[in-house]
């Protein structure tokens, strides 16, 4: 990945897109693949390393244009197929393209609730534009239509235009939905279900709503205004919303069915559970979860030391472990925490990295250091009890496993060590057990995620369930699209 200055990126679309109006032939499939993929405006790596505002500054009018012009409309829709909500791709880049920005974001409305957050987030490359056209002719992924970036676009430009209108709700029904974790399966649940009538209320351990979007993903990748906004949205629906309110704890799942009269529940707790190593020295001071140390730097604000509650503290050295889209958000929230060096460990290759490609280039570009096929052995302490450093084994590959991804093999004899004072550990999470436990009959698969059917319906009469406590460990689009068939569900019992 190469950092192109954004202003060249904007100059070389205007130039294009001058050329191409001048044309009074409608553009051929092959015009249309001759039109350069339009690389994404950002801040520069040395500027964006020390601050946490948002990496890529989005298209241009003019990029977005020229963007949609390369969509070739294909009547089978490949593109379609590969969206977990199938959301109408060529619809709405059709509508881009004929200037119609309103059009488009309509479309994209009918299909998904969150555009400006799966615009940013969803994993484009393995889904829409894996299949597309225009990639496989030209043989390269990179050069797909950009579906994700075309989504944001609009979504932010409905926004800014300040055009988001508060969505119609029928007449009140008087029946109760209570709505457990706030993340993207339960704000899809909230919508769909108070835009019936019926009233909602959303139950947060948190202080603050929004879930991994919030607490998890940083900033500078996806701006918690852009998540806040949705849930401005659900409140002037009326949606009612509780913080600090641990289900399981603060009242459990019997409680909300039987004494407080919720006729139908909805659990989207996540998985939000860090698994650890199992290796020693991992109770050490400055060995922390990823899901910790985001925590305290997105939603309590950690990186403001000077007027945080829970500041970090000031790492010089450190250690992620893991290859996935946390490890990356926490390298590089470490990076912009003013760590001097950030190591990342990774047992297999960056082949096998299951990060999205661009995240995993731009935390090169940040600086961070990879280190691929090693893997920690145990973690060494000074002689107060805090970290000092980390003893690696090489690793090499072996046949695939059961992931399909080939398995590392430690190298005997290849110890070696590197010197860091803080870890940070991002090798996946499970789900908190806390409903599971407190909620007799809900049945749970051998990872502890709750079974739902394929309306989201659970084990126990009128309690639904969806996202990653179910999925496990998913992704925000497939959390909204569980949200989406479970809401539709509850409407349908309700409305009985
Ligand atoms: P969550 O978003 O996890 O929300 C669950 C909510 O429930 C939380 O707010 C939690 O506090 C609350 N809760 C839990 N227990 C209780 C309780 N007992 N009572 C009340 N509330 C409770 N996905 C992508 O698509 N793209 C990415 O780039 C991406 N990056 C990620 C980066 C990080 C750091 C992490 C951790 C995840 C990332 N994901 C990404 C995954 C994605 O965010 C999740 O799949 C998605 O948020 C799951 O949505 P959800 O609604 O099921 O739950
Ligand atoms: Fe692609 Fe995600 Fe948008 Fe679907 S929701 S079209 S997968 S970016
Ligand atoms: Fe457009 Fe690609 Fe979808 Fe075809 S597959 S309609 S080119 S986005």
């Amino acid at each position: 990945m190469t950092y192109i200055p954004s202003k060249k990126l904007t100059d070389n679309a205007k130039t294009v897109l001058e050329e191409l109006n001048t044309r009074t032939e409608p553009l051929k499939p092959k015009d249309r693949m001759a039109i350069p993929a339009q690389e994404m405006p950002s801040q520069d790596p040395a500027v964006r390393r020390c601050n946490m505002e948002e990496v890529a500054t989005g298209y241009t009018a003019e990029q977005a244009k020229l963007e949609a012009e390369r969509c070739l409309q294909c009547k089978t829709a490949p593109c379609v197929a590969g969206c977990p909500v199938a959301i109408d791709i060529p619809g709405f880049i059709q509508a881009i393209a004929d200037g119609d920005n309103q059009k488009a974001a309509d479309i994209l409305k009918k299909d998904t609730l969150l555009p400006a957050v799966c615009g940013r987030v969803c994993p484009q490359e393995t889904q829409c534009q894996a299949p597309c056209t225009v990639g496989k002719v030209l043989k390269d992924i990179e050069k797909s239509v950009n579906i994700g970036r075309l989504e944001r676009y609009i979504a932010d430009w409905e926004r800014e235009q300040g055009l988001i209108e508060t969505p119609a709700v029928k007449p009140e029904t008087g029946k109760k939905v209570g709505i457990i974790g706030t993340g993207p399966a339960g704000l899809t649940v909230a919508a769909d279900v108070r835009r019936e009538g019926h009233s909602v209320t959303l139950f947060e351990a948190f202080h603050k709503p929004g879930g991994v979007m919030v607490y998890g993903i940083p900033e500078f990748r996806l701006p918690k205004a852009i998540v806040q906004k949705e849930i401005d949205t659900l409140t002037a629906m009326g949606c009612k919303l509780e913080t600090n309110y641990v289900v399981g704890r603060t009242r459990k799942i019997a409680d909300l069915l039987e004494k407080d009269g919720f006729d139908a529940l909805f659990i989207a707790t996540g998985a939000g559970l860090p698994r650890f190593m199992n290796i020693e020295g991992e109770n050490l001071v400055g060995v922390y979860s990823a899901n910790e140390y985001l925590t305290r730097s997105n939603l309590m604000r950690a990186y403001d030391k000077e007027r945080a509650a829970t500041p970090i503290f000031d790492s010089e050295k450190v250690a992620v472990l893991g290859g996935g889209n946390v490890a990356m958000d926490a390298a590089r929230t470490a990076v912009r925490l003013g760590a001097k060096e950030v190591h990342l460990i990774y047992r297999r290759t960056e082949v096998e990295m299951p990060a999205r490609v661009e995240e995993v280039g731009h935390a090169k570009e940040e600086g961070v250091i990879f280190h691929m096929l090693e893997n920690p052995k145990r973690i060494l302490s000074d002689e107060k009890g805090w970290v000092s450093g980390i003893e690696c084994l090489r690793y090499e590959l072996g046949e695939p496993d059961d992931s399909g991804r080939r398995r590392p093999i430690a190298t005997e004899g290849s110890e070696f060590e590197i010197e860091i004072d803080t870890v940070i550990v991002a090798i996946g999470n499970d789900s908190n057990p806390l409903i599971r436990q407190t909620t007799p009959g809900l049945e749970t698969n051998k990872w502890g995620n709750i079974i739902a059917d394929e309306s989201g319906k659970t084990s126990i009469d009128r309690i639904y369930a969806g996202g990653d406590i179910v999925l496990g460990a998913a992704t925000v689009i497939l959390a909204m699209g569980e949200g989406r068939t479970a809401a539709a569900s509850i409407n349908q019992m309700l409305a009985k």
